[in-house]
C-alpha cells in the first residue's frame, strides 16, 4: 500500500499531521530548514488552508516589523503583533453581512 497518490482532501486539514507541519511553518519562513524539508512544507502549504493562513498572517507579521523597526524587532512584540493579527482575522471572519 505505496500511497503516493494521495487525496487532496483540504478539508480534512488541522489533524495532528497538521499540527506538525504548522511547527515547521515558521521554521521554514525563517528560512531554518533544509531545502528538501522547505519544500515538503511548502507543498503542504500548498494545499492547505489553515496552513496558507498561517503563512499569510506570519508574512504580513515580518513586512510589519520591517518596516516600522530597522533592526530585529524584539519577540515580544513579535507576539504582540500577531496575536493583533489574528484577532483581526477572526472578528472579520465572524462578520456578517448585514441587509
Ligand atoms: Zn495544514
Amino acid at each position: 500500500m505505496s500511497g503516493e497518490d494521495a487525496p487532496k482532501d483540504t478539508s480534512a486539514c488541522g489533524g495532528p499531521d497538521c499540527d506538525e507541519k504548522v511547527d515547521r511553518l515558521f521554521a521554514y519562513l525563517d528560512r531554518e530548514l533544509a531545502t528538501a524539508d522547505a519544500d515538503e512544507v511548502r507543498s503542504h502549504i500548498e494545499e492547505c488552508r489553515p496552513c496558507l493562513d498561517e503563512v499569510a498572517v506570519d508574512q504580513v507579521l515580518k513586512d510589519l516589523v520591517k518596516r516600522c523597526c530597522q533592526e530585529e524587532a524584539p519577540v515580544d512584540l513579535k507576539l504582540r503583533i500577531r496575536a493583533q493579527l489574528t484577532t483581526v482575522r477572526v472578528e472579520s471572519v465572524r462578520v456578517e453581512p448585514a441587509g
